[in-house]
């Protein structure tokens, strides 16, 4: 099967290059200047259009198996196909969540089977709990291990559990203590492996909670209980594991000033950390709360303009280094509980690419920095490059392909989640995803599906280096 991409723009983090890209049995073959006469099964004409190395989402909870009321992984990879992607990273806490590898391979083929796009998947880590278990989990594959900071976890059914003072404490594993927090990242470093965390310092949220003085009845009242130096606090401490272990740590969600500033004050100093943001924190600010209401808690919140200014700042000088749309799907009734009883989180895997693609319009992203934080970059951390994020000859032939001249509406009926509620509903956006491909196949034209579910897993392999030591565009001559 050759698949011929013609007259498009090649874009990478090293530069635009105008090139047509021929793809064998899957995979990048070669890339020929414009115009050259090649044979092909299939062609697509990319004039005029922008040909990323496939997006990947590292940060989608698609509630399957446990919470199939919510979302499954069918809906969620069918959105992010329909949204530009071509990868996406499951987060381990569905139910069970995945602590062993033992679940971590029930999941891989349990997600095999509905999967519309290809797949990694992340452990969780839990402390001493399953301190044996991280070795094994990467071995199989993990993409990352997520520590989930502060939280409890149901001793019955593995599920998370954030306000756990209410629970009985034998239904516990209570979260773990720092000594013990330090014992895993030592446990991470050896595997070459990246341990992430939910950083929000949960002392701190506890009094600033108890401070308030009362339940959370406005969104000031959930930004009161939920300050930034709580997530401050939290990456300042992992930063230091980090530097004392060597291990890689990744600050997932990352949504304000303050943590921006240790991220940036720690890398200066030569530790391994590196940051997410997400689509929320660059385009909601707290003023939307009026009009959203619950529907826009998130944890951390969403903050204020001079916290989304300093993330796109960190976005442009490679502080952020990925961006991940959290999607963390709920019923909308849930969501329409009340600041205080919502549970947080809410759709964005269709959202994502197109939100940045017109941020990238409006100017505040170059195209060579969109590929890097939604493709080479975020690939190079999770140890799926360059098989994933990359237009290089040899790896898989994923591909977004954008039309900054194309409009895009987001509308909650379009949405193809289960429960298809949007904060971003009605959303004008300049540029469009016109299609996608996925290992040298068209599997999305125009926000639809093409052909047959094609999802599969790709595992991880953290002893390839990331793209900072390898990141040629290769150009070649015909085969
Ligand atoms: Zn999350």
């Amino acid at each position: 099967m050759r698949l011929l991409v013609r007259n498009g723009t090649l874009v990478s983090e090293n530069g635009l290059v105008e090139a047509d890209i021929l793809c064998i049995d899957g995979i990048i073959a070669a890339t020929y200047e414009h115009g050259r006469e090649v044979s092909a099964d299939e062609t697509i004409d990319a004039t005029g259009k922008l040909i990323f190395p496939g997006f990947i989402d590292p940060h989608v909870h698609s509630r399957d198996p446990g919470h199939t009321h919510k979302e499954t992984f069918e809906r969620s990879t069918l959105g992010a196909l329909c949204g530009g992607l071509t990868t996406i990273l499951e987060m381990p806490n569905a139910v069970p969540a995945v602590s062993t590898v033992e679940i971590f391979e029930e999941r891989r083929a349990h997600h095999e089977k509905s999967a519309w796009v290809d797949f990694g998947l992340w452990g969780l880590a839990l402390g001493p709990e399953n301190d044996a278990e991280i070795p094994k989990m990467f071995d199989a594959g993990a993409v990352g291990v997520k520590f989930f900071w502060g939280y409890a976890l149901d001793k019955e059914t593995k599920s998370l559990i954030y306000n756990f003072a209410a629970a009985p404490p034998e239904s516990l594993l209570l979260p773990p203590e720092n000594g013990e927090v330090l014992a895993m990242f030592e446990t991470v470093a050896r595997t070459g492996g990246v341990l992430a965390a939910h950083c929000e310092d949960r002392h701190v949220l506890a009094s600033s909670a108890k401070a308030l003085g009362h339940p959370i009845r406005t969104y000031d009242d959930l930004l009161a209980a939920r300050p930034a130096v709580a997530e401050a606090v939290s990456i300042a401490v992992g930063a230091q594991f980090a530097k004392a272990t060597g291990c890689r740590f990744h600050v997932v969600h990352m949504a304000s000033e303050e943590g921006a500033t240790v991220v940036r004050e720690a890398r200066a100093a030569g530790i391994p950390v590196t940051a997410e943001t997400c689509p929320q924190y660059l385009t909601l600010t707290a003023d939307d709360a009026v009009e959203l209401g619950p529907l826009i808690k998130v944890y951390p919140p969403v903050r204020h303009q001079s916290d989304q200014d300093t993330l796109w700042a960190a976005i442009q000088d490679g502080n952020i280094a990925s961006i991940g749309s959290d999607h963390a799907p709920h019923l909308v009734a849930e969501k329409m509980a009340g600041f205080e009883e919502a549970p947080a989180g809410g759709l964005g895997v269709e959202t994502m690419v197109p939100l940045l693609v017109d941020a990238m319009i409006a100017g505040k992203i170059t195209p060579e920095r969109l590929a890097e934080v939604l493709s080479s970059t975020t690939a190079s951390i999770y140890g799926i490059y360059p098989r994933k994020g990359s237009l290089q000859l040899g790896t898989d032939a994923d591909m977004t392909i954008i039309d900054p001249a194309g409009t895009t509406v987001i509308r909650n009926e379009d949405m193809h989640a289960l429960n298809p509620v949007t904060t971003w509903d009605g959303w004008e956006l300049r540029g469009s995803v016109s299609a996608s491909v996925i290992r040298g196949q068209v599997a999305m034209r125009d926000g639809f599906p093409v052909g047959e579910r094609r999802g599969i897993f790709i595992p991880a392999n953290h002893s390839i280096p990331g793209h900072e030591l390898e990141n040629e565009l290769v150009t070649a001559e015909a085969p």
